[in-house]
C-alpha cells in the first residue's frame, strides 16, 4: 500500500512474498516496513537472485523460521541506516551476502570466519530479498563495482559466489584442466570463472541439448555422460580439478574415476547421498574430495569484479516480483536457464 503522499520514508507498509508454510505457494503480502536496528542498514531492492537453495527450503529439506521473506541473491540501494553504522551510507549500490555477521564472540567470529559461526545472522534471521524493503547486518553488505547492473549482479551474492569459492578452494594451478558437471546456475558460472583464469575447460552434462550451450560459454570440449562420467572424463584425457554442481552423489563418486594424479574434486550440491570413495585409487593418485560452500569474502569481490569486467555474464531470465511463485515452479522443474532473477524495478 502506498502512503497517500508517495514518500518513501512515510510508507507503513510494503509488499512482500512470504513463504508460511512447507511446499505452499509463496504469496505477495502487505507487511510493515522494516525498520533498521544497530549495526544494520535499510535497503530498497533492485534485483534479487532465485536460487536453488530456495527450492529446498520450499520443499523443508532446510529447515527456516515460518513465516518468513526468501530471497538471499538481493542487491538495492541503501535507504536508511541504523545507529553506529559508520563505513555505509544512504546511496551506496550494495548486495547482501547469507552470512551477514556472526556472534562476535565464538572461537570462528575471533578468526573472522563467520560462516563457521553457530549462532549466524543471516537472511533468516532478518529476511530476505523478495519485498520492497528488507533489512541487512551492514557487515553483510558488499558494495557493487560502478557499472555492474542490478539484474547481473544479484546472482553473484550466492550463485557466483558459490562458484568462485569452489574454484578456488581446488587451488588451481597454471595449465590445470577443469572439469565443470553440472552446466545450470553455478556451472554456467564456474565454467566461464575458469576460462577467465586461463584453464582449459570440459564441461560434463547429462543432456546433449546443453553442448551448444556449455560450447558457446566457451566451454573447450563438452562431455554428454552415457553411463559413468569417471570412465568418460578418463577416456577424454581426465582432469586436475572437478567442479561438481551434480546433486547426484553416484555421479561424484564416479567423477573421483576421472581425476588425474593429484586431482582435487569439489563438491557443493546439497543432498542426503553419501558420496562413495575407491581407498585404492585414491591412495595411489593422492586425489582429495573437497567440499566447498561460500568460503572466503575476498571471492565474492571477486566475482564481482569479473561480472563487471564482462569476464563473467549470468545467462538470466529476468521476471516480476509477483510472478516469484511460478518462477519456483519453473525451477523445481529444472526449466530454468540458467539463472531467475527478480527485477524489482518492473
Ligand atoms: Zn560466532
Ligand atoms: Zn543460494
Amino acid at each position: 500500500m502506498m502512503n497517500p503522499t508517495g514518500r518513501d520514508k512515510e510508507r507503513t507498509l510494503m509488499k512482500a512474498i512470504l513463504m508460511t508454510a512447507v511446499k505452499e505457494p509463496f504469496a505477495a503480502r502487505e507487511i510493515p516496513d522494516p525498520q533498521p536496528g544497530p549495526g544494520q542498514v535499510r535497503i530498497r531492492l533492485r534485483a534479487t537472485g532465485v536460487c536453488g537453495t530456495d527450492v529446498h527450503v520450499w520443499n523443508g529439506e532446510l529447515p527456516v523460521p515460518l513465516p518468513i521473506v526468501p530471497g538471499h541473491e538481493p542487491v538495492g540501494v541503501i535507504d536508511s541506516l541504523g545507529p553506529g553504522v559508520k563505513s555505509l551510507r544512504v546511496g551506496d549500490r550494495v548486495g547482501v551476502s547469507w552470512f551477514q555477521a556472526g556472534c562476535g564472540r565464538c572461537q570462528y567470529c575471533q578468526r573472522k570466519q563467520i560462516k563457521f559461526c553457530p549462532e549466524p545472522r543471516t537472511w533468516m534471521t532478518n529476511g530476505g530479498g523478495y519485498a520492497d524493503y528488507m533489512i541487512a547486518e551492514a557487515e553483510g553488505c558488499t558494495l557493487l563495482p560502478s557499472g555492474l547492473a542490478w539484474e547481473p549482479a544479484a546472482p553473484m551474492f550466492c550463485g557466483g559466489f558459490s562458484a568462485m569459492s569452489a574454484f578456488r578452494i581446488a587451488r588451481p594451478r597454471a595449465g590445470e584442466r577443469i572439469a565443470v558437471i553440472g552446466i545450470g546456475g553455478l556451472g554456467h558460472l564456474a565454467l566461464q570463472i575458469a576460462k577467465a583464469w586461463g584453464h582449459e575447460v570440459v564441461a560434463i552434462t547429462n543432456s546433449a541439448n546443453k553442448e551448444k550451450d556449455a560450447r558457446d560459454l566457451g566451454a573447450d570440449e563438452v562431455l554428454v555422460v552415457k553411463d559413468h562420467v569417471g570412465q568418460e572424463l578418463l577416456e577424454m584425457g581426465g582432469a586436475d580439478i572437478v567442479l561438481s554442481f551434480s546433486p547426484s552423489m553416484k555421479q561424484n563418486s564416479q567423477a573421483l574415476q576421472g581425476l588425474r594424479p593429484d586431482g582435487r574434486l569439489v563438491t557443493t550440491a546439497v543432498s542426503a547421498e553419501p558420496i562413495q570413495i575407491d581407498p585404492v585409487p585414491t591412495l595411489f593418485k593422492q586425489t582429495s574430495v573437497i567440499g566447498s560452500a561460500q568460503n572466503d569474502p575476498a571471492d565474492l569481490v571477486d566475482i564481482l569484479q569479473l561480472a563487471a569486467a564482462g569476464k563473467v555474464k549470468p545467462v538470466l531470465e529476468t521476471y516480476r516480483l509477483d510472478e516469484i511463485a511460478s518462477v519456483m515452479v519453473r525451477l523445481a522443474e529444472g526449466k530454468v536457464r540458467h539463472r531467475a532473477v527478480i527485477s524489482h524495478q518492473a
